[in-house]
């Protein structure tokens, strides 16, 4: 009775012993559907990176220029902090367990700051105000603390990030 039911990705017909429900033939053709759907999911953050690069050039042009200006000598990254409302967090993390990030630039790092040469651009979950710091050039990469008038910048941009320890509500409106 059940005749027209087909696989929608083998196009084999789906046997009447299967789910109504079912758009699978099987497991293996389940599993390149979804093998498929992670692929797409790919290719749009991908995309949605190079989207961000484009419109913003200008913006990561100029930051660059002030990164550059401001950084000390010893200085080889930075990160930029967020007040998440009774913290600040520092971007970029490596979740854990995890040995690399994935950089708005399509490359991977184990860094757990933004390098300044070859410039790396920001990374953060939320368009806001950030307090940008610089880390020392050598492991184990100390921030470094001593230089200061308090640089804050505006982010205008952001990208998902996953698992944060703070909720992005809750960070303070004006921050915004
Ligand atoms: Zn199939």
């Amino acid at each position: 009775m059940i005749q027209g039911f087909c696989c929608v990705i083998c196009q084999k017909p789906i046997l009447g012993t299967h789910r109504l429900s079912a758009r699978y033939c099987g497991r293996v053709c389940r599993n390149k559907a979804s093998e498929a759907r992670r692929k797409e999911e790919t290719l749009r953050q991908r995309n949605e990176r190079e989207v961000v690069l484009k419109r913003h050039e200008d913006w990561l042009r100029q930051f660059q220029l002030e990164l550059l200006r401001r950084a000390p000598p010893e200085a080889g990254g930075y990160q930029a902090g967020l007040w998440t409302g009774n913290m600040t967090y520092w971007f970029p993390t490596i979740p854990l367990r995890v040995a690399y990030r994935n950089t708005l630039n399509r490359t991977r790092s184990a860094y757990n700051f933004f390098t300044i040469d070859p410039f790396e651009p920001p990374s953060v979950a939320l368009v806001a105000s950030y307090t940008i710091r610089f880390v020392h050039k050598f492991y184990p990469y100390p921030i470094l603390l001593n230089n200061h008038e308090e640089w804050q910048v505006r982010i205008p941009f952001a990208v998902p990030i996953r698992k944060l320890p703070f909720s992005l509500r809750a960070v303070p409106r004006d921050l915004r």
